[in-house]
């Protein structure tokens, strides 16, 4: 009876305020949950895993030593993906990141060749950025991964240093040279001989998890792997 009134309210509530698919804007079905079944079928996955080599390994050939690399979707501009990192955000909507975080949760917990993960850390945000924003958007994702994994979830161990904007015009020598002792390591000694998974929302040059995996370093004998909510292709 109970869950046929609330299911009456739900219903009521969805015509007063409609509830939108975020990847597409439809409304949604009683039943669908932030993205409508249309949506949920077209997600681009990537299929890059714990298991097999792929680009997100690639990305850091040569430039800094990690475990293994994890994407779940790729990015496109204009979308679905687009869609819904742009309202984890820029909407507030940061319940999407822990829905990435679970569905690539589920994914990768049962092929974790390079060994379990201790500490899942995010990607900062400077703090002033995190003061405007009010959340960091990787937050969610990484709870949901360090949940599935079984490991500690520490947001409080990399900082961002310097608040400056990603310069996209310069090329990857400038961008690198301008990332290094961007991200500071606050207490090396917790992550020691740790297997640690870095996450972040979505990986294009791989400057700035370059610059976190480097600060990281700075634990003796810590492992790096990387898993990220999109790749651009
Ligand atoms: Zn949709």
């Amino acid at each position: 009876m109970f869950s046929k009134l609330s299911n009456i309210a739900n219903d009521i509530n969805n015509l007063l305020v409609p509830r939108l698919c975020f990847g597409c804007n439809v409304r949604l079905y009683r039943g669908e949950q932030l993205l409508c079944t249309v949506c949920r079928n077209h997600l681009p996955l990537t299929e890059y895993d714990f298991r097999t080599e792929n680009a997100v390994d690639r990305i850091f050939y040569g430039r800094t030593v990690i475990q293994k690399g994890a994407a779940l979707l790729f990015y496109q501009e204009k979308g679905i993906v687009q869609n819904l990192i742009h309202a984890l955000k820029y909407k507030g909507q940061q319940q999407l990141g822990n829905f990435l975080g679970d569905w690539m949760g589920v994914l990768l917990k049962d092929g974790l060749s390079h060994g379990p993960i201790d500490v899942v850390v995010p990607v900062p945000l400077h703090r002033k950025k995190l003061r405007e924003r009010g959340y960091n958007q990787v937050d969610g994702f990484g709870r949901e991964l360090a949940r599935h994994f079984n490991a500690e979830y520490r947001d409080d161990l990399l900082r961002k240093t310097a608040n400056t904007r990603t310069q996209t015009k310069k090329n990857r020598w400038y961008r690198w040279l301008g990332s290094q002792e961007l991200y500071t390591l606050t207490e090396p000694g917790i992550l020691k001989q740790k297997h640690v998974l870095l996450v972040d929302d979505v990986l294009t040059t791989g400057s700035t998890l370059e610059a976190c995996a480097l600060a990281l370093k700075k634990a003796a004998g810590i492992r790096i792997s990387i898993a990220v909510m999109a790749i651009v292709p």
